[in-house]
């Protein structure tokens, strides 16, 4: 599944946002039990409205949303590159996400202490962006040392990391992370697998106080033109609301939305933005039992889609028997969508829409 972590100064909501995230209604009310694989890690219910439209339809037995895990990974601070306090896992923990969502406080309140002494988003995040650059070029010098000697012996794809190392390093030193360069095709992977923290799509969430959830503040305006200046995106939240609301009931929740002025609950935007960064997409497999929603990056051919599903899927992969999601709505399900000609099938090219309505055949 994809992961993202959540990083922040000290005391800027992290983990009353996880809490928030993980105790909501809406990941426990999906059909798999919310699970908490370690007391920081949350697996939640992607919001789709589309899949409760398409089982009201099908008259599907069950609903089953696909799901986002979030990773809390406490202990970012000054000098953590340099493996102070939590440092080097807290690291670690970065490296195996796929985005960060960056927490910064953009509440005032002079109760609850910030650790530089002054409300300064901005500032905070080029405060953890530096540790992050630090913690790259640092890992870079050690990686290229070691690549030396295979590349002497011929090793063409420690020639390939060695080159790309090199351009990170020269971003890094620059002062820009590493994720402003732009990879060829061909180098793609390899760049993947270099796993550096400062590719990783950045998400800012500005935790703003409580009668601010819906417009922002000064200090989130400031975060919006950092982050569009970035190419990066930003959702305000306020992470004590959030909290209220994970304790409500559904029908509670939306009541209180609305005396708060708000369309949607942050936690959904932070969901969906978090998709958006990642650039996934969703697909659907439809039927009496259950409808549910599966997640795969954008640009996914059939067969990889069926992968998701079970490996076997992919391996005998036949033909996709698909209708698209606004078929499948206007007609009013599959019977009549296959009669009106809207079923195709799909062979092993196929690129996979989202909101698609799938059917695999395969082999055994
Ligand atoms: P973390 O260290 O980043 O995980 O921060 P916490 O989630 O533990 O929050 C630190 C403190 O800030 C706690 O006392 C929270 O109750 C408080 N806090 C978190 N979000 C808000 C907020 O939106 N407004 C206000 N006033 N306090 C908040």
């Amino acid at each position: 599944g994809f992961k993202m972590g959540i990083v922040g100064m000290p005391n800027v909501g992290k983990s009353t946002l996880f809490n928030a995230l993980t105790r909501t209604a809406a990941a426990q009310a999906a059909n798999f039990p919310f699970c908490t694989i370690e007391p920081n890690v949350g697996e939640v219910a992607v919001p789709d409205a589309r899949l409760d439209k398409l089982a009201e339809i099908a008259s599907s037995k069950s609903i089953i949303p696909t799901r986002m895990t979030f990773v809390d990974i406490a202990g970012l601070v000054k000098g953590a590159s340099k493996g102070e306090g939590l440092g080097n896992q807290f690291l670690a923990n970065i490296r195996e996400t796929d985005a960060i969502a960056h927490v910064l406080r953009c509440f005032e309140d002079g109760d609850v202490t910030h650790v530089d002494g002054r409300v300064d988003p901005v500032a905070d995040a080029e405060t953890i962006e530096t540790e992050l650059m630090l913690a790259d070029l640092e890992s870079i010098e050690k990686r290229l040392q070691n690549l030396v000697r295979k590349v002497k012996g011929g090793d063409k794809d420690a020639a390939q990391q060695v080159r790309l190392l090199e351009e990170a390093k020269a971003s890094l030193e620059n002062g820009k992370p590493a994720r402003v360069i732009e990879v060829d095709e061909d180098d793609l992977k390899a760049w993947n697998m270099l796993q550096l923290l400062t590719t990783k799509p950045v998400l800012y969430v500005c935790n703003v106080g409580e009668s601010e959830a819906s417009d922002g503040n000064a200090h989130s305006a400031a975060v919006a033109a950092m982050a569009s200046a970035q190419g990066n995106s930003h959702v305000i939240i306020s992470a004590q609301i959030e909290e209220e609301i994970s304790q409500l009931e559904d029908d509670e929740a939306v009541m209180f939305l609305e005396e708060m002025g708000l369309k949607e609950a942050g936690l959904d935007r932070l969901i969906k933005a978090g998709y958006e960064l990642l650039h996934l997409e969703t697909y659907f497999t439809v039927g009496p039992k259950e409808a549910r929603a599966w997640t795969v990056p954008a640009e996914t051919k059939a067969p990889q889609a069926a992968g998701v599903i079970h490996g076997d899927f992919e391996k005998g992969f036949i033909r996709a028997e698909t209708i698209a999601y606004e078929d499948f709505v206007t007609l009013g399900g599959e019977q009549p969508a296959k009669e009106a000609g809207k079923m195709r099938a799909e062979g092993k090219g196929y690129v996979v829409k989202d909101g698609d309505v799938l059917h695999f055949l395969f082999n055994t």
